[in-house]
């Protein structure tokens, strides 16, 4: 039986006096596309700025790929990470935000090329063979020298996901990655999307407000209701036969 990728134990997260996440222990397995949902502010943006060691914890242990993130071990004792060991880690995962960040004064090879040389001292050529092979995957190869400015947002969200892929992280987070977009431009990315959920073997975690995309696209999804999961299961189940009133609540308003 293969082990988790990814084990949330026993997770708390404050800000300040605000309590997000209290207690909230959740496993994925490798390869899983996952789907978290719920009301805003509800905890699902904080859970995944934590994988990707944006925030701290307040509480509790995460281990990703077979590792603790937070801690490690140092003389027989368990102590908190340092800047090396998140480094190291944070190299299993990439992460697709709302605005996509892109340099602005790189064109879109370099901006896909540019994390690869630099973090990982790979050659130019071979950054740059890998990085055509994932803008002609993202349907893009003629925009390899264009700048972001050129790109619609559909387009750039496009560049987004490659520049995240390009440095071969085994998890990929996805967080409301089309809920800036126009609505004509959304579907282009969705279809990127469902192409590497379908294609590849990462584990991946979506947060949406696309209830359709999420039936589509996730083995599991998970509902959080005030840092919980109130509910979770294939999509067919959760979204045609949810047992909770919470989530019949929310899917009620939403679709
Ligand atoms: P969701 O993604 O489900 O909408 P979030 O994880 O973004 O929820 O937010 C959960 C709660 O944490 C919200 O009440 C939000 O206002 C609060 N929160 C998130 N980030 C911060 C921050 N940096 N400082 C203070 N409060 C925050």
């Amino acid at each position: 039986m293969a082990e988790p990728i990814i084990r949330f134990d026993n997770i708390r997260k404050s800000f300040g006096t605000l309590t997000v996440l209290d207690g909230l222990s959740f496993e994925v397995m490798p390869g899983e596309k996952l789907a978290l949902i719920g009301p805003s502010g509800s905890g699902k943006t904080t859970i995944l700025r934590i994988l990707m060691t944006l925030e701290d914890i307040s509480g509790g242990h995460i281990e990703v790929c077979g590792e603790q993130l937070y801690h490690m071990h140092k003389g027989g004792a368990e102590v908190p990470a340092d800047e090396a060991h998140l480094h190291k880690m944070r190299r299993h995962i990439g992460m697709v935000f709302q605005h996509f960040n892109l340099f602005p004064h790189k064109c879109v090879l370099d901006n896909i090329t540019l994390a690869p040389i630099l973090t990982k001292g790979e050659k130019r050529a071979e950054a740059e063979k890998r990085g055509m092979a994932l803008l002609d995957m993202v349907g893009l190869a003629d925009k390899a020298r264009a700048m972001p400015s050129q790109l619609s947002g559909g387009q750039k969200q496009r560049v987004a996901i490659a520049r995240a892929l390009a440095l071969q992280p085994r998890i990929m987070l996805f967080d409301e990655v089309t809920s800036a977009l126009d609505p004509e431009l959304v579907e282009e990315v969705l279809a990127v999307m469902k192409r590497l959920a379908d294609e590849t073997d990462m584990t991946m975690l979506l947060v949406t407000h696309e209830m359709g995309f999420a039936h589509e696209f996730a083995d599991r999804v998970l509902f959080f209701d005030r840092g919980r999961i109130i509910e979770q299961g294939p999509p067919d189940r959760i979204f045609t036969n949810p047992t909770q009133e919470r989530t019949q609540t929310f899917l009620r308003k939403i679709i």
